[in-house]
């Protein structure tokens, strides 16, 4: 049976969960805020189509390459809040899959895993 993380220790992780978990919403929100940006500026392109614009083709790359930085976000943000609903219920450091628990290392260096280095390094 694999031990669970004292109280205390949950509470540090829960903490630095729930700041990581502010810091992702705030980059998520700036990331829509940049998006809406390039939406209109492309669209206003769009209606003046300016063939050879290599501003506008910037635009777009830059487009595709903050939607790619957000949905990276997001998956984190998820993981972030899974890890946070395992420290709610107690479970935080045991391995999901195997029910072993995690190293206090492996939490320290990313905080929302919740699979052992043997699990993780099978998916
Ligand atoms: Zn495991």
């Amino acid at each position: 049976m694999a031990r669970k993380l004292a109280k205390s220790t949950l509470e540090r992780f829960g903490k630095r969960l729930e700041e990581e978990q502010e810091r992702l919403q705030q980059l998520i929100e700036e990331y829509e805020r940049e998006l809406e940006v390039a939406r209109m500026t492309e669209s206003s392109s769009d209606r003046s189509p300016d063939p050879g614009n290599a501003e506008a083709s910037s635009m777009k790359l830059e487009y595709a390459k903050e939607l790619s930085i957000e949905q990276n976000t997001l998956d984190l943000l998820g993981k972030v809040q899974h890890a946070l609903s395992r420290v709610r219920s107690g479970d935080y450091g045991i391995c999901e899959r195997c029910g072993e628990a995690i190293p206090i290392e492996r939490l320290d260096a990313l905080p929302y895993s919740t699979l052992c280095v043997t699990c993780a390094s099978k998916t």
